[in-house]
């Protein structure tokens, strides 16, 4: 049986004083890391507090991006060495904001995943397709072609350790969320392509989470489905009750 993983995407929200006021909130309240993995995934300048706050609590603490170098001249990036040394333990990579607004490639995204492997941290991989390419029948080929790029030279162990969220663009913050249905179709697609690229103890350990406009409305039915084993959330996780209720749902 696969753990169900909520995780929160802030994205550019909050002041640093609701973002410690969140994490005191819930953190008392959450179920036990043994019945479901909850994670927000914060802006930079709130992890050191996220993670001091949440300490010995369920609540683990994910970036949103970074580098794949270890340090450098990268300008105003952040490196996976950081992010360990705060204490972070997720960091989603290749979220279609990042690949659509910042240009980030197939390759970078290959490249962040095994540096957070060589960092110790667990990458969260963004896939999904435009409206466009769901109209035209592409939603599969893209999907799966995404998945392989981004695994792309993972040894069996880390490819199991993975968490990939499919996530259509047209349903992120939209309000539009894929159909229950549609979205377990994707997830099963995916699963197959992992049997196909690793073995089928790799695609049965993987976990696939949904994200796009998922709220408490709508989280019990996504996750009942098969192949859906959590929920990436950016609007619906900025509250704390929702968020609680989200992960509740996990159980
Ligand atoms: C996201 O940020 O990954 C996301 C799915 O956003 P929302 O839940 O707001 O659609």
């Amino acid at each position: 049986m696969r753990k169900q993983v909520i995780a929160g995407n802030w994205k550019m929200n909050k002041t640093h004083t609701e973002a410690e006021d969140f994490a005191q909130t819930v953190k008392n309240d959450l179920p036990a890391a043994e019945q479901v993995e909850s994670v927000i995934c914060a802006p930079f300048p709130f992890l050191q507090k996220l993670v001091e706050v949440t300490k010995d609590t369920p609540l683990e603490i994910g970036a949103q991006n970074m580098h794949y170098e270890e340090k450098g001249a990268f300008t105003g990036e952040v490196s996976p060495v950081m992010l360990k040394e705060l204490g972070v333990t997720y960091v989603v990579i290749g979220h279609s904001e990042r690949r659509e607004i910042f240009k980030e490639t197939d390759e970078e995204v290959n490249k962040k995943v095994h540096a957070a492997f060589e960092h110790g941290l667990t990458p969260i991989v963004c896939v999904g397709e435009t409206l466009e390419q769901r109209e035209a029948n592409k939603t599969m080929e893209h999907v799966e072609g995404q998945v392989k790029e981004a695994l792309e030279g993972l040894n069996q162990q880390q490819a199991s350790k993975v968490i990939i969220a499919y996530e259509p663009i047209w349903a992120i913050g939209t309000g539009r969320t894929a159909s229950a249905e549609q979205a377990n179709e994707v997830c099963t697609h995916i699963r197959k392509a992992l049997q196909e690229k690793y073995n089928g103890d790799v695609a049965e350990a993987v976990r696939i989470q949904y994200g796009g406009s998922v709220k408490p409305a709508n989280v019990d039915e996504l996750l009942s489905q098969s192949d859906i084993d959590g929920a990436l959330v950016g609007g619906a996780s900025l509250e704390a009750a929702s968020f609680l209720k989200l992960v509740e749902a996990g159980k």
